[in-house]
């Protein structure tokens, strides 16, 4: 059976000389795998379209098992991306997360259009990068149903001053009623406003706030410390961009 849809490219593997396995994020289907045979052949129809990072429109032949490609022409490519290692390993962060989060079935149109929004602002530099992937790392662990309580005030009594941020709890609280775990984070600078207004606004508005150095660094902090300990795990392509971050200086 043939099937049409649309889907962004996660990973990619290569099988023997030509052949490649996909790891596909669609809206309609969820996140699937699909064998495109012959894409790493010099010329081939499907080469641009099933590269890493590529969104596009797939003609699928649904077998047994797996999806096999039939057919597929390149929406958005994100080319930019390409032009700066940082933008790339980030991008391969962001659809390493996309991977992981979409194990569900549920939600995947929500998920594609954060990648693909993700993607675009990292690609086009529409933001600082830090603030893309901070905003990205909260709205997706939103998304996989981790949304932490950020109100503005302490999860305990209210306060409204100096309030800190545990990763471990996924709640803000003032000073007296800080928990213990060593991630914690004082949001100091706006980021606790910041982080209101991330998981709060409009999907189109996501990257489109701005914070001084302090405020960026506990949103970055905040941010990926919680999507790590709220999903139990670390991630390959996040150790990998710090490494590269630290190896500039
Ligand atoms: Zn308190």
């Amino acid at each position: 059976m043939l099937v049409k849809t649309a889907g962004l490219v996660l990973r990619e593997t290569r099988i023997g000389e030509a052949d490649k396995l996909l790891c596909i994020l669609t809206a309609t289907d969820g996140k699937i795998t699909v064998k495109a045979r012959g894409a790493l052949r010099k010329g081939s129809r499907t080469g641009s379209a099933t590269q890493l990072f590529a969104f596009s429109e797939l003609t699928l032949f649904q077998g047994k098992s797996q999806y096999t490609l039939n057919e597929a022409a390149p929406v958005e490519l994100f080319f930019s991306l390409r032009e700066r290692v940082e933008s790339m390993a980030l991008a391969a962060y962001v659809c390493e997360v996309l991977e992981i989060l979409s194990d569900a079935d549920s939600g995947t149109e929500e998920l594609l259009r954060l990648g693909l929004n993700t993607l675009y602002a990292l690609s086009e530099q529409t933001a600082p990068e830090e603030l893309i992937k901070a905003a990205f790392e909260l709205r997706a662990a939103a998304l996989a149903g981790y949304a932490p309580e950020v109100e503005g005030s302490c999860a305990a009594c209210g306060a409204a001053e100096e309030l800190y941020f545990s990763p471990a709890e996924g709640a803000v609280f003032c000073r007296l009623h800080l928990p213990g775990d060593r991630g914690v984070v004082c949001l100091r600078g706006g980021a606790a406003d910041a982080m209101n207004y991330v998981l709060s606004c409009d999907a189109r508005r996501l990257f489109s706030f701005r914070l001084g150095e302090k405020g960026m660094r506990a949103l970055a902090a905040a941010a990926e410390r919680y999507l790590v300990s709220s999903l139990g795990r670390g991630f390959r392509t996040l150790d990998y961009y710090h490494k590269l971050l630290s190896a500039e200086f």
